[in-house]
């Protein structure tokens, strides 16, 4: 067991300015909070956190960090509460112990692939500081070195969770010395038994092994030394055991060659010694096609640097070589953490921005980096900053992008729950559906069975699948009244003429009729009709054999209705639907649109169908449901009665200025129906003036002639006529 007197030790030496008194606080405050409490092994607790801070200060990391890890279980298995370490020890480590303890809370339980992917995604995202993971990778570390004191069922699912979880979250830091320690122990409790054998097989083979590695070494520091490469760290290993564990299941093979698990590592003094080193290894080697990789020049996402590749020995068999420098080698082994190191006055240099360049693609952080410790300080780890992740009240991740609601949330469980949902509970409280979801909130939805989504929900859901769920269901309904409507106004039209509806409508003749319509189903007729893209007059007239109809005696009112809708067009109108030819069509008020605009139509719930402009605000909101769009276009043919347009200008409040414009409007032919003049108290007045147009070209004209006139400062077409 290390004594604290030997931690203060190691933390002065690489930090002298340290403040030790708040370790020894910190390390009384934890001895007392946890007295008397016991671990597995037998040994008093306080050898937990004080190991713990132990490999932070290893790590050479900060005071607050190294206090953090004396401090990190008191919150969780003790009575003291964030605030209190805030009053003792300053607010940052106490932040550091939340989230250490926050962490711990989260259940895990499954270790299939996308759940725990989405799993340490979250945890990276719940961190704003990078130094709870540095912590909680400790904890997890010690934890795992003293787990053979634990009952094997905890043991196993701890493990599985490391290797699932902590392991690759190391990896992802670019600290692979702390990742294969965590994947060799993990190793060794999920799968103890292909653990054990491996272990004896590579044993059996150790002497050999090494052997082999000494050869190598001795041949490969000669030719280094003859061509004056300085070497500073050569040496030859086993490889891991998971790692020759995961090769040989990937390659299905058997542990049957000893170059199957050695591997040489060369450091040198500067990247030009690397290719140096690389060029000479392979000139007295043959290299393996294909497996030469340059990661000094396109380092890993982690920020990983090396130069590795695979040759033949002069005894037939390849292994593998990896070529650094000192410094890439310290990165290699200790990633994030090699930059949390205290630093004395130092700011940060050239390697040390680059190293971060991964972390920042991330973030998209734009300002300027000048110190990386400041840099890590103000950091918040948004590593994942799209995505949100939230829990359903089993336990289960999932991801959502940022922005998601509770009705997205609902769609991503099933559509019937997104459909049927009236409620949403957040962390246990009832919350409005629209409500924007936190990462790690735990979201529970409420349904009933029949509940239809709401128009609404399209104002603020932002996952597609959500939204094409609720526009596919909005449609439905909407196709369900269009054929009720239908329904009504075709029986109407039957009764008009003293037929029976219901036998019209099962009439072969407007079956034959429906198909020729394309149309497949009665059903889908009547939506036309609904619809007002088919009259019901001529369905009803397509189900009498011949098309003979004799009208009843008219009753007031009725008859000027359907007159209406049988018009083709309104008067001054001349818009053609395409494939109907007696459809009530009319201008939209809105836009107002006028001959030679680009036009849509909108089928309107029985009145027929209204043409905007195309640039309609109005229609372009309306037109959630694509059934109901129709093309239009103007119909150019016979008379063209002019529309009446109204103008406002922003004139310059001058003498005879109305008299001028009405001359040139009146010089192109145009009819002014009513022209009236403001001033206001800034020197300009504003015009409003009515003119009669015959198209757009038309209209273009009278707007240019008008801006001509000097002194007018704009001219605006008005919406409404
Ligand atoms: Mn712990």
């Amino acid at each position: 067991m290390i004594r604290f007197e030997t931690l203060l030790e190691k933390v002065r030496s690489y930090s002298p300015e340290a403040d030790l008194e708040l370790l020894r606080r910190a390390y009384v405050f934890s001895a007392l909070e946890h007295k008397g409490q016991v671990r597995h092994s037998g040994e008093p607790y306080l050898v937990h956190p004080l190991e713990v801070a132990d490999f932070l200060a290893d790590m050479k990391l900060d005071v607050v960090a190294v206090a953090a890890g004396l401090l990190h279980d008191v919150v969780e298995d003790t009575l003291t509460t964030p605030e209190r370490i805030a009053e003792l020890f300053g607010a940052e480590i106490a932040h550091v112990v939340e989230g250490v303890t926050k962490i711990g809370a989260i259940p895990f339980s499954s270790s299939e692939e996308r759940q725990a992917e989405n799993f340490r995604k979250m945890l990276l995202a719940m961190v704003d500081d990078i130094r709870v993971i540095l912590v909680k990778l400790a904890d997890r570390l010690h934890n795992m070195r003293t787990l053979h004191h634990l009952p094997e069922e905890r043991r196993t699912k701890i493990a599985q969770e490391t290797l699932d979880i902590y392991a690759p979250i190391a990896n992802r830091l670019g600290m692979s010395k702390v990742k294969n320690e965590l994947e060799e122990l993990s190793f060794r409790y999920i799968e103890p038994k292909a653990y054990d054998a491996l272990r004896s097989k590579v044993e059996a083979r150790r002497k050999h092994a090494e052997n082999v590695i000494d050869d190598l070494t001795t041949t490969i520091r000669a030719k280094l030394h003859d061509a004056q490469v300085p070497v500073i760290h050569l040496d030859g290993r086993i490889k891991r055991l998971y790692s020759i564990h995961l090769k040989l299941k990937r390659q299905k093979i058997d542990l049957e060659r000893v170059y199957d698990f050695v591997a040489l590592r060369v450091t040198t003094q500067s990247v030009k010694d690397c290719y140096a080193a690389l060029g000479i290894i392979h000139h007295t080697w043959s290299p393996v096609p294909g497996r030469i990789k340059d990661f000094i020049a396109m380092p890993r996402p982690n920020g990983y640097q090396s130069l590795h590749t695979s040759v033949v020995s002069e005894h037939g068999f390849p292994f593998e070589v990896q070529i650094r420098t000192e410094e890439m080698h310290r990165h290699a082994e200790e990633g994030i953490a090699a930059h949390w190191k205290y630093k004395e006055g130092r700011v940060g240099d050239q390697r040390d921005e680059r190293y971060f360049q991964w972390m920042r693609q991330l973030l998209e952080v734009q300002q300027e980096v000048r110190d990386p410790q400041e840099f890590l300080q103000n950091l918040k780890i948004d590593l994942y900053p799209e995505e949100v992740y939230i829990f359903t009240p089993k336990g289960e991740v999932r991801s959502l992008p940022r922005g998601a609601t509770a009705v997205d949330f609902a769609y991503s469980i099933h559509t019937d729950v997104g459909n049927q949902c009236v409620g949403a509970r957040i962390n246990g409280r009832m919350v409005p559906l629209r409500t924007r979801l936190q990462n790690g909130d735990i979201v529970e939805i409420l349904t009933q069975a029949g509940h239809t989504p709401s128009r609404d929900w399209l104002a603020f859901v932002v996952t597609s699948r959500a939204r094409s769920k609720i526009k596919h269901i909005l449609q439905g309904e909407e196709r369900a009244r269009s054929i009720e409507l239908g329904r009504r106004l075709f029986e109407k039209e039957a009764r008009r003429f003293d037929l029976n509806p219901k036998t019209l409508l099962e009439n072969e003749e407007l079956q034959k009729f429906a198909v020729e319509y394309g149309a497949q189903k009665t059903d889908e007729l009547l939506a036309h009709i609904g619809y007002g893209k088919l009259s019901a007059r001529t369905a009803v007239q397509k189900a009498v054999p011949g098309g003979q109809l004799k009208e009843k005696a008219p009753e007031s009112g009725v008859v000027s209705v359907v007159k209406r809708v049988l018009r083709p067009g309104a008067a001054g109108d001349k818009i053609k639907v395409r494939g109907t030819d007696d459809v009530m069509v009319f201008r939209a008020k809105c836009c107002n649109p006028i001959r030679g605009e680009r036009i849509i139509g909108y089928i309107t719930r029985g009145k027929g169908v209204s043409v905007h402009s195309a640039t309609c605000r109005n229609v372009i909101n309306l037109m959630f449901d694509p059934e109901r769009r129709i093309e239009v276009e103007w119909d150019t043919t016979g008379d063209q009665a002019p529309y009446t347009v109204r103008l406002t200008m922003q004139v310059e409040d001058r003498k005879g200025m109305l008299a001028e414009i009405s001359a040139r409007v009146s010089d192109i032919n145009t009819n002014i129906t009513n022209m009236e003049a403001r001033t206001g108290d800034d020197q300009q007045a504003r015009i409003d003036m009515t003119v009669e147009i015959k198209d757009v070209k038309h209209l273009e004209k009278v707007i240019k002639s008008i801006k001509g006139v000097q002194g007018v400062l704009g001219v605006e077409r008005t919406a409404r006529a």
